[in-house]
């Protein structure tokens, strides 16, 4: 079965057998180095020289972290949104007292940097921007480095939603002052999903300092000092932490460029080729993102139906929309284990199974 979705993505098989082997002591040693280890790793992949902690949840567990960690009821902060993900950051903002001013784009649009340099003007009060790095419900990635310049300059927090873009598209944390960076383990790093990854920045640690939202299993000074010891605060993942240990080392040995490089290039394999099938991308092409394409279904595509014959006959899985673009895109997600020939299997795929998914 070709699972081509945007997360959670195939794992390759060193991480499958890495996951089973016997459980180990969470409070002892052997899971110290693991946890080192992996710690090392990750921040080679972050570009940081700031902490990285490894939450036992999906990467929405990690962008509730990073809001409760950051910022007090009442705190203004500014949402940044043009989908699906942008949309549920703010929503996580509010549903913890967090008065957010949405700056709602079109999705699949670009985000206007003046309107952003705008909105921070008008109001001195603003605590931390949230920012969306790869929009996976519209595949397209935002220019993350353009948006942090804008909010450099206003001198805010930068909260970063990187759940599908760390370890496939560069974004290199320090380089571009991201206070937060969020990540999750289904994605680009090629273990299940029950992991979240975060980076903290010197900046992050004094509003942390600072901050009174409710907290408890996501309080970053907890495990800080449970790192120290080479543990985390709660029981983790174990199974996930053997897997993303051994993912970590091939994609270290592959090198980031190559691995930027790769998903450049099977992206770009993925859009010609829907092109040449006569369909045509949602977001605005310079924009596609290089992990997930996003394709009009048009009037002409049933796409549930698409969806299932892809699946019965085929052994493609991909993704539908999500909430308003429900029936109206398709999406191909091309992250983590990926290589030219996955994609060629899905065009052949689709060329075959679109006659048959047209709309009555
Ligand atoms: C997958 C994804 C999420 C949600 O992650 P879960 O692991 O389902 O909680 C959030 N943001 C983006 C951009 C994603 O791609």
């Amino acid at each position: 079965m070709h699972l081509r979705i945007p997360g959670p993505t195939p794992c390759p098989p060193q991480a499958l057998l890495a996951m089973g082997r016997q459980m180990i002591n969470h409070r002892g040693g052997e899971f110290g180095e693991i946890v080192n280890s992996i710690t090392e790793k990750l921040k080679q992949v972050f570009q940081t020289k700031g902490d990285v902690f490894l939450l036992t949840a999906s990467g929405t567990g990690g962008m509730e972290a990073a809001i409760v960690n950051t910022l007090s009821p009442g705190d203004k902060v500014l949402s940044i949104s043009n989908g699906a993900f942008g949309e549920r950051f703010a929503d996580i903002a509010e549903g913890f007292g967090a008065e957010v001013i949405r700056l709602n784009f079109e999705w699949g649009k670009a985000v206007d940097l003046d309107v952003i340099a705008k909105a921070l003007r008008a109001d001195g009060d603003i605590k931390a921007v949230l920012a969306t790095h790869n929009e996976t419900s519209t595949g397209m990635t935002n220019r993350l480095g353009n948006i942090s310049a804008v909010v450099k300059k206003f001198d805010k927090l930068l909260l970063v939603d990187a759940i599908s873009s760390l370890g496939c598209i560069n974004l290199p944390t320090d380089d571009w002052h991201c206070d937060i960076v969020v990540t999750g383990s289904q994605k680009g790093w090629m273990v299940p999903p029950g992991l979240a990854m975060v980076s903290i920045s010197e900046k992050a640690w004094q509003a942390h300092a600072q901050a009174k939202m409710p907290r408890y299993y996501w309080d970053f000074s907890k495990a800080k000092d449970f790192l120290q010891k080479g543990q985390t605060p709660w029981t983790p993942a174990i199974s996930i932490f053997y897997a993303l240990d051994t993912t970590l080392d091939l994609m270290l040995s592959e090198g980031l460029d190559n691995i930027f490089t790769r998903h450049a290039r099977v992206a770009q394999k993925a859009r010609d080729g829907v092109k040449s099938l006569g369909l045509s991308l949602f977001p605005d092409e310079k924009y596609a993102s290089n992990t997930v394409t996003a394709v009009n279904a048009d009037d002409r595509i049933d796409v549930p139906k698409l969806i299932r014959v892809l699946r019965e006959d085929y052994d493609v899985v991909l993704a539908g929309g999500q909430q308003k673009l429900s029936g109206k895109i398709f999406r191909i997600g091309h992250l983590g284990s990926v290589e030219d020939n996955d994609i060629k299997s899905v065009l052949e795929a689709l060329n075959k199974a679109l006659p048959r998914a047209k709309k009555v």
